[in-house]
């Protein structure tokens, strides 16, 4: 595909989130010492300053925070408009992603979402916001 997107910099302290996304999971970095959840993945905790750190698996419910429609400039890796979505996770922490299948005339602050994963530019797999569906435990 011809595209002007950048190729994902991957580094020693981001590298555990886009395994986890090729493998479905949607992870969050928590401070070793304090657990204070952080996003995006950093190698110190803003709260105490430790190094140290584990990961804990996202529900991947979360909230529609605010959102933004991309008219221009247009890249072959997406279609338009582009809808992108900054979301609160029910963990506490947000996240940015575009949003699939549904109308900009139907989105809502607060309505609720959930991350799927699919295939970006350069063949990554990144996060992607759609419709919550009702899981079985919830009916
Ligand atoms: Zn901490």
């Amino acid at each position: 595909m011809r595209t002007a997107v950048p190729r994902l910099v991957v580094t020693q302290d981001n590298e555990f989130w886009f395994r986890a996304a090729r493998e479905g999971r949607l992870e969050i970095q928590r401070c070793a010492d304090c657990h204070t959840l952080r996003h995006p993945p950093a190698p110190a905790c803003p709260e105490c300053r430790s190094f140290d750190w584990d990961t804990v698996e996202s529900s991947r419910r979360c909230t529609l925070h605010s959102y933004t429609v991309i008219h221009h400039p247009r890249d072959d890796a997406f279609d338009y408009p582009l809808v992108v979505g900054l979301v609160d996770l029910e963990e506490g922490t947000r996240l940015v992603a575009d949003v699939s299948g549904v109308d900009r005339e139907e989105l809502e602050f607060g309505m609720e979402l959930e991350v799927c994963f699919a295939e970006h530019a350069h063949g990554e797999i990144l996060p992607r916001l759609r419709r919550r569906e009702k899981r079985e435990e919830e009916r």
